[in-house]
Order: C-alpha cells, then sequence, then structure tokens
C-alpha cells in the first residue's frame, strides 16, 4: 500500500512510499496522517479526512533546490542592494525618536513594500 503527495514544484501526483524529504529538512522523514497521527504507511487511513500533503516529488527536488537557492541568492543580492544590514544594525543602535522611526520604516517598507505582496 502507497499513499500519493502532490508534487507542487511541477503539478503532478506522485506515490510515496513512507518517508520523503520534506521543504526545510535534509533527510527523509516518515509521512504521517494529519488526521489521527499515525505514519501513513502500515494503518488504515480509510476513516481519516486528511488533506493531501504537498511535497515536492524525488524527481524535481533537485530542481526545487535550485530554485530556492536562486531565490536565496535574489533576496541577498536585493538585500545588498538595499544595504539592509547596515541599515538595520543603524536602526538597532539608534535612541528612540523621528530618526530611528524613519529608518524603521524604510526598512519595513522595504521588507513588506515589494516582490508579491506589491501586487496584492
Ligand atoms: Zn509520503
Ligand atoms: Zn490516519
Ligand atoms: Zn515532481
Amino acid at each position: 500500500m502507497s499513499h500519493r503527495h502532490f508534487c507542487d514544484s511541477a503539478g503532478h501526483w506522485w506515490d510515496c512510499n513512507g518517508t520523503a524529504l520534506r521543504r526545510g529538512e535534509t533527510e527523509p522523514s516518515v509521512c504521517l496522517c494529519v488526521a489521527c497521527g499515525r505514519p501513513l504507511e502500515g494503518f488504515d487511513h480509510g476513516e481519516c479526512d486528511a488533506p493531501v500533503e504537498l511535497v515536492v516529488c524525488p524527481e524535481h527536488q533537485e530542481e526545487e533546490r535550485r530554485r530556492m537557492d536562486e531565490a536565496r541568492k535574489a533576496y541577498e543580492r536585493r538585500a545588498a542592494q538595499f544595504g539592509f544590514e547596515e541599515k538595520w544594525t543603524r536602526m538597532k543602535a539608534l535612541p528612540d525618536g523621528p530618526e530611528k522611526d524613519a529608518l524603521g520604516g524604510e526598512i519595513v517598507e522595504w521588507l513588506f513594500g515589494d516582490g508579491d505582496r506589491q501586487r496584492q
């Protein structure tokens, strides 16, 4: 008996044999039923109404990793351009007042003002 996951990297179903590598993990972990908390393999989950877990399939993990890597690098580039580290350090060191507020506002705007959130 195997269960299925939906690969949200490429958008397809795949059969899983009991363990899968999840985002943020370096080792595959046992797939657990969200409804009852038991491993998906070896137990009957016919009565469980668990949502399907989105897990990138083994074939697309490499690609996904690359994509995440690129996203991280792009972020780091933007952060360097903006001077995030330096501004952040400066902001933290400033005493409370208009200067700190202004710098804090600038940082928040940079963090949340562009990318996906801008289109919402
Ligand atoms: Zn699985
Ligand atoms: Zn279950
Ligand atoms: Zn896939």
